[in-house]
């Protein structure tokens, strides 16, 4: 269909990770007319230094800022997975989910970690990036997942996935026009950000050194695939 929107699937594994990973990108292809859509991995309930917080409270009041956030870059779908922090593993199981989700959603660019960066700690970064390839080429392929076929659910190839923090990046977005909005999504993430650590700082200088480097005001970098 000629009218039918652009549409992007972001993938993370906490709540604050599509922002801090892709959050300019996203700004800017929501204001372009794209349809974008989020899945949070994890709960996200160990993301904390506070020694009197339940994990139970935690993950209530990080499902509710990752709202606010995907409002405030635009208005993305969110779809949380809520498995527990730091528990992620690829697995089949996992994979699988992946696949379905690709499929059902068919987005046409998608959005995740790179689980191939050196010395990188959160395992969960790892887990999601992994189990989103590979649950890419079970997407794509039609002897993969064969009965889903003959059920409706037909195989979907996005264009293209994008790894955030990745390594050797390739691949350069603008965003001049959307970091402000990216900085205001970060910052209803209250659990995570405390500003005496210098986060904003850090994300803007990055921001904007990717940039120069680029004749750009402020870009994000990332590994692009085809698929
Ligand atoms: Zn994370």
């Amino acid at each position: 269909m000629a009218d039918e929107p652009r549409r992007a699937l972001v993938i993370g594994a906490h709540p604050d990770d599509n922002e801090f990973g892709a959050g300019g990108t996203i700004a800017r292809l929501i204001a372009e007319g794209w349809d974008v859509t989020y899945i949070i991995g994890t709960n996200g309930n160990k993301g904390s230094h506070d020694p009197a917080i339940s994990p139970y409270a935690l993950a209530a009041q990080r499902e509710a800022e990752q709202l606010a956030a995907a409002e405030v870059i635009g208005g993305a779908r969110v779809i949380f997975l809520r498995y527990n922090d730091g528990e992620l593993e690829a697995t089949p199981a996992l994979r699988l989910e992946m696949a379905l989700y690709l499929r059902m959603l068919r987005p046409h660019l998608v959005f995740t970690h790179d689980p191939w960066k050196q010395y990188m700690f959160h395992p969960d970064h790892r887990a999601i990036g992994f189990a989103v390839i590979d649950g890419m080429v079970s997407a794509r392929d039609h002897l993969f997942l064969p009965g889903l076929g003959q059920v409706g659910i037909a195989v979907w190839r996005p264009e293209a996935l994008y790894l955030w923090g990745a390594e050797q990046p390739d691949h350069i977005e603008d965003i001049s026009a959307t970091l402000e909005r990216k900085i205001a999504a970060l910052c209803e993430h209250h659990t995570q950000l405390d500003r005496a650590t210098g986060w904003e700082q850090r994300v803007r200088q990055r921001a904007s050194d990717l940039g120069r480097e680029h004749g750009l005001g402020a870009a994000e970098a990332f590994r692009r695939m085809p698929v």
